[in-house]
């Protein structure tokens, strides 16, 4: 399925480049520029806000013979208004509607294609004036950009969104998808004695690790790797990284282990899930909170394995104990799974290696634009932000920067007033709306100054 595509029109010098080249950015170097050819337009893969879309300009026209230019222009402006899923009609803010402007907007409206009217070089406030005086070209409301100054993106994104969101362009980032296939690092980690060395033993020690286990040591980490085959059939690689137990195997430790902070911290860092181990016959205590509180700040997904089940008493308040002291204790992030395992015998391990797997992939999650934004939209108006002094806070748009945690982008204006009860809103409701399961989520808020950037 090809990319949509905008065509970039306009007149000479309105600023149609300096648009394609921020919105193609570095790889415009890909596009075939030799001197001594004539170009008609440049073509491009465009990047708005993580939107994906193919761009062309119709530049190369400013050498031309004033006389021919009209009749050349009219006809590579149609030719590349037929091609595109939608026109990106810029106009010069500052010097206004010409003449020209307006046999372009003829011929454009002639072509019944979809158009954008975009007032260029509208930096600060001088270019509204511009904006306004472009209504008159019967094209539907202006917006006003600075293609230079990176201004007017959210604008301009949210006017091209209609025209360039096909459900199908926007395929999940293969990179992710891949990220799923890729070694699951795990880390167990806990207080001395929840018993890290004998969960570690006995997972070694299973059938189902169906090649042997291969450390490997470096200076300063100590992983293990193996194949699960998990009970449904797979085959799955699993890399358990910096752990308690694999230091006392490999004796880097001496024989008493202390909790060290340095240690724990070592381990989240390298993990991509975090086992944090508990011993069920002490329950959950304030330094387990602290270590969950440590994996959710860093952005790691972390599981929660009551060890020593086989032993446990009073099993079912133990385990509800637990999971509300949780909810309680680790504001942050509501909704951590909750297993019971027992190291001593095996029975729980499986399950606990299929959850992190699972964790893995919402953490791995990428939410399309599309879909983000409509649920953007309805969180927004279901709970509208508040408005100190009288004047509303404006929320545009969202966008999701990265995975691994799942990170999003809110745009708008006024955002830092916006209170964390607010956010908090966002977050959750995101969180139960797009299924993003219990992995930490990150959400910053921005006014957009030059939002082109990557
Ligand atoms: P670590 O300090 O976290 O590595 O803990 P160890 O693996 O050394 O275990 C501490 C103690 O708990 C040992 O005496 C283990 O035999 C015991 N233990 C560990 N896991 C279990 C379990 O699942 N059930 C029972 N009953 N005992 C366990």
């Amino acid at each position: 399925m090809p990319l949509p595509t905008v065509a970039i029109v306009g007149r000479p010098n309105v600023g149609k480049s300096t648009l394609f080249n921020r919105l193609v950015g570095k790889r415009i170097a890909l596009v075939d520029d030799r001197p001594g050819v004539t170009r008609d337009r440049r073509e491009g893969d465009a990047t708005l806000l993580g939107m994906d879309f193919r761009v062309f300009d119709t530049a190369g026209f400013e050498d031309e013979d004033p006389a021919s230019l009209p009749g050349r222009m009219r006809r590579q402006t149609e030719a590349a208004v037929r091609e595109a899923d939608v026109a990106l009609f810029l106009i010069d803010a500052r010097e206004g509607v010409t003449p020209l402007d307006e046999e372009i907007a003829n011929w454009l409206r002639a072509e019944d294609a979809p158009v954008i009217v975009a007032a260029n070089k509208a930096e600060g406030r001088q270019g509204e004036a511009g904006r306004m005086e472009a209504y008159a070209l019967g094209l539907g409301e202006p917006i006003a950009i600075s293609a230079e100054h990176g201004e007017g993106v959210v604008d301009l994104f949210e006017s091209l969104r209609p025209f360039l969101e096909r459900e199908e362009v926007e395929p999940e980032p293969e990179e992710d998808l891949e990220s799923n296939d890729r070694p699951l690092h795990i880390a167990v980690v806990g207080r001395p004695n929840a018993g890290k060395s004998t969960l570690v033993n006995k997972m070694l020690g299973e059938e189902r690790m169906i090649t042997g286990p291969e450390a490997g040591i470096t200076r300063d980490s100590i992983a293990l790797d193996w194949q699960w085959a998990s009970p449904d059939g797979t085959v799955r690689e699993v890399r358990l990284v910096d752990t308690a137990g694999l230091r006392k195997r490999a004796k880097v430790d001496d024989k008493l282990e202390r909790l060290s902070a340095a240690d724990t911290r070592r381990s989240i860092d390298m993990a991509e899930v975090v086992v944090l181990l508990l011993d069920a016959t002490r329950g959950l205590e304030a330094q387990d909170l602290r270590i969950a509180d440590e994996v959710v700040d860093e952005g790691r997904c972390l599981l929660i394995a009551l060890n020593k089940w086989d032993v446990a008493e009073h099993a079912s308040s133990l385990f509800n104990g637990v999971k509300a002291a949780l909810e309680e204790g680790l504001s942050q992030l509501k909704g951590v799974p909750v297993l019971t395992v027992s190291a001593k015998t095996g029975k729980g391990i499986d399950q606990i290696l299929k959850a992190a797997f699972e964790l893995r992939a919402s953490w791995n999650r990428r939410v399309t634009t599309g879909e983000l934004n409509r649920w953007f939209e309805r969180a927004v108006e279901n709970n509208p932000p508040p408005a100190p002094g009288g004047k509303r806070i404006k929320l545009r748009y969202i966008t999701q920067i990265k995975s691994r945690p799942p990170t999003f982008v809110v745009f708008g204006s006024r955002v830092d007033q916006l209170p964390e009860s607010y956010r908090r809103y966002l977050l959750n409701s995101m969180r139960r709306d797009l299924e993003l399961g219990p992995v930490p989520l990150r959400m910053s808020m921005r006014s957009p100054k030059n939002p082109f950037d990557r």
